[in-house]
């Protein structure tokens, strides 16, 4: 592999890199900015909260203070009514003419003022004498020895309204409580200047007596009553505990079931305790106008990081647009790339649509070879050479090129006609092979031809298109190293067609079970008996039928499906084996192949081991083939060959002589069996069914090398009697071939075991 193509490999795109980086911190910033701002709502939320309790307090306050302002005004009033000195030595019936002679002293809030002597008798400012012995302000100032005294609402003796009575200590010149001067004022009055000071309509404010009965109450049939919230949980929290409690806050529940929250504090001077009553739903508002900021900052942070990624995006993609752009030219050759090279050949195409044009992939025979042996650097350089050669004769002809990947580069041509295009190329052709054959490590240059003809191409073909024919035709070129190109033409579309129906129908064939196995007998030429078999798979096709190997086995390894295939193949060899000794029928060691596509030796031989292992089958009837071209590097051929042997499997190399295998090889690794590519046969045998003298000779030296390093050979494509008597007379030890037995069905080959074991 190139140093270009390692860094071609998987590379994560920066822009992409930079575009994750912007989109985690956007998001981190954006929970950021969401979390500390609803945390600043909620702070700012309770803070409100708290100020709204304060607030309450506040008017509560600025309540009881109007009230005990109003109850100061009213014992002013009365202080003022009489003159002390007067009072002092006075009789009751003075004090009562004095009474209704001065009733226009009366303070406007008082229904009528009068006198009661230490016997309870009051002198009232309608001439009219009562007993009020029962009265709390009697007992308060005469029995109690107080010198004021609010008493609680009662029905006035006179009219039958509700009052409260103010009530001052009257002394005698002894400074002795000789009475009682009071005052009445109707409830309605107090009632009228709470409702002065009221400031909302959900608020209420209200008075509890010490006994907690009400004596302002908005509902006013409470007045006079006190009231215990019918609910178990808020039971306790009855008025007669507010006028307990006297001071503080809680929440409770009304009549209605409706919540309340109370806060109360006591009135100067009295037993009562004013209570400012508010909807608990007024402090709920509030939250939920505080939640709903929160929420909508919550939206308002998503709609902008939705809007930041949005612009994120369009930067990316301005960006990707960008990178496309910078990345026109190949590190290695200064060609264009890959991508600079479709965008200019589809406008190409675009701005003349009714040319013609040829497209060439052209790369390097045994590529993989001079990067393993001689190194990267040489490679490289060979890659230079080779790209530069090229473009010099692509710019006479007025195309474009560019270096695709590894050893691969793609030309395209506006073209007068195919023909002369093909005379053209032809004669470039020459010019290359000179060139070539000056440099310093000659080597062979391929070229896979396909042409856009707008007459021709009824369907739409596109530059990816044109690339996959040439690419297609290269791909068909054979190995023989006298063919540098190919031309895509109908019968390569045919086989085109096929590929693809192949490919995409494959998968659906494999679990079909249209894939089977048939085993090619390996005869000892020692005992003329079997000795072993080769297992080879076969595609009943629905379309195309029986299909041979050759049909699907180069296109499975290139999209890499050959090793799902292989170890179905496995299974069903393991499978029919495990099947002959169960049933103790005849069985010969039967040989698999090893398709190059898998991956290291480690994980070819845990999923190999895995299927293994499901079966009784004894690991000496099982030889594996590994193709001599196969991708393994010595290292890794070393390792599978070892690891198999402490299995207890056998190992051949398949094909042996079809590649650059090095005669190193065979002395480095411990391989069992080495078999001859059948072309070894085929290129020694004449018209005749004769094997020329050279070839005999160079035969017979490789048998005898095996032989001397032990291991054991196989000829493959046995087919005419000659050839097996010199293999014989060579020391060949196993054969296979037509000559003896094409691949067998499975059934077949039980039978030609019995016969021949
Ligand atoms: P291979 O491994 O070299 O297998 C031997 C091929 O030579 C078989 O072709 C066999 O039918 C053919 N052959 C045997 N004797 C003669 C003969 O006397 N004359 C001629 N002309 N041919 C002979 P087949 O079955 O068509 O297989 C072709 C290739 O396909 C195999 O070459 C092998 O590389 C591949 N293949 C076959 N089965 C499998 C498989 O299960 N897995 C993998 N990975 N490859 C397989
Ligand atoms: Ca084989
Ligand atoms: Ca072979």
């Amino acid at each position: 592999m190139t140093k270009n193509e390692l860094t071609n490999t998987k590379k994560i795109n920066p822009s992409t890199l930079l575009f994750t980086f912007t989109f985690c911190i956007s998001l981190i910033f954006s929970l950021i900015i969401i979390v500390s701002t609803s945390l600043l709502i909620k702070k700012t939320s309770k803070e409100i909260m708290s100020k709204y309790y304060e607030s309450c307090e506040t008017s509560l306050k600025g309540y009881n203070k109007a009230i005990e302002l109003k109850i100061e005004n009213y014992f002013t009033a009365l202080n003022t009514f009489f003159d002390d000195d007067f009072l002092a030595p006075a009789s009751n019936n003075e004090i009562q003419q004095f009474l209704i002679s001065h009733k226009y002293k009366n303070h406007s809030d008082f229904a009528t003022v009068f006198y009661v002597d230490k016997t309870g008798t009051e002198y009232s400012q309608s001439g009219k004498i009562y007993k009020v012995l029962e009265r709390d302000y009697f007992n308060g100032i005469i029995k109690d020895g107080k010198d004021y005294f609010i008493s609680s609402p009662v029905e006035a003796k006179s009219d039958k309204h509700i009052i409260f009575v103010i009530a001052k200590a009257v002394k005698d010149s002894n400074r002795n409580t000789k009475g009682m001067i009071c005052a009445s004022i109707e409830l309605d009055r107090l009632k009228e200047t709470l409702k002065d000071i009221n400031i909302s309509i959900t608020d209420s404010i209200m008075i509890i007596d010490e006994n907690g009965k009400f004596i302002a109450n908005p509902d006013s049939s409470l007045l006079f009553k006190s009231f215990t919230p019918s609910s178990k949980e808020y039971k306790q929290y009855s008025s007669l505990y507010v006028a307990q409690k006297r001071e503080g806050i809680l929440q409770t529940e009304i009549n209605n079931s409706e919540m309340m929250m109370l806060f109360f504090t006591p009135t100067k001077n009295t037993t009562w305790t004013t209570v400012l009553s508010v909807p608990l739903s007024e402090f709920q508002k509030i939250q939920r106008k505080q939640n709903l900021k929160v929420w909508i900052v919550v939206i308002v942070g998503l709609i902008s990081l939705v809007f930041m990624l949005f612009l994120e995006f369009i930067t990316y993609r301005h960006l990707q647009k960008k990178q496309k752009f910078t990345s026109v030219y190949d590190q290695i050759t200064n060609l264009w790339t890959k991508e600079k090279f479709e965008i200019e050949a589809k406008h190409m195409l675009k701005n003349s649509p009714k040319s013609k044009f040829m497209m060439l992939e052209a790369d390097i025979r045994g590529f993989k070879f001079v990067n393993e042996n001689y190194g990267e650097e040489m490679a490289d350089n060979m890659i230079k050479f080779y790209g530069h050669m090229m473009n010099d004769v692509c710019k006479k002809e007025h195309g474009i090129m560019c270096r695709a990947y590894a050893d691969h580069f793609y030309i395209f041509i506006k073209i007068p006609s195919t023909h002369k295009a093909m005379v053209y190329f032809k004669k470039d052709l020459e010019i290359f092979s000179d060139q070539i054959k000056r440099y310093v490590l000659p080597f062979t240059p391929k070229f896979g031809i396909s042409f856009y003809n707008p007459e021709n191409n009824t369907e739409d073909v596109s530059i990816q298109g044109l690339i996959g024919q040439a690419s297609f035709a290269k791909s068909a070129i054979k190995d023989d190293a006298l063919t540098q190109y190919s031309v895509f033409d109908s019968k390569l579309l045919e086989k085109r067609n096929e590929e693809i129906f192949i490919e995409s129908n494959m998968e659906s064939a494999l679990a079909n079970e249209e894939f089977f196995v048939m085993y090619q007998p390996k005869i000892s030429l020692k005992t003329n008996k079997i000795i072993g078999a080769e297992a080879l798979v076969r595609w009943n096709n629905k379309q195309y039928g029986l299909l041979p190997p050759d049909r699907f086995i180069p296109l499975f390894e290139r999209n890499g499906f050959v090793t799902q295939l292989d170890f179905y193949v496995y299974t069903k060899v393991f499978e029919f084996i495990q099947r002959q000794i169960s049933q103790n029928d005849n069985i010969v060691p039967i040989s698999v192949n090893m398709s190059r596509n898998h991956g290291t030796p480690d994980v070819f031989m845990n999923d190999f081991s895995k299927i293994f292992r499901r079966y009784k089958v004894p690991s000496q009837l099982v030889q594996v083939e590994i193709l001599e071209r196969s991708f393994m590097d010595n290292n890794n051929l070393k390792e599978i060959t070892d690891r198999l042997h402490a299995e207890g499997f056998s190992v051949a190399m398949d094909d042996f002589g079809s590649g650059e295998s090095s005669l190193n090889m065979l002395t480095s690794i411990p391989i069992d069996v080495i078999k001859f590519d059948r072309m070894f046969l085929k290129e020694s045998t004449d018209k005749n069914g004769k094997i020329s003298v050279k070839s005999e000779l160079f035969i017979k030296s490789l048998i005898e090398l095996c032989k001397n390093l032990g291991k054991e050979t196989v000829f493959e494509g046995v087919e005419t009697v000659s050839q097996r008597d010199f293999l014989k007379e060579t020391g060949c030890d196993i054969v296979q071939g037509y000559y003896y037995s094409k691949p067998l069905k499975e059934s077949e080959f039980i039978d030609f075991m019995k016969e021949n074991i």
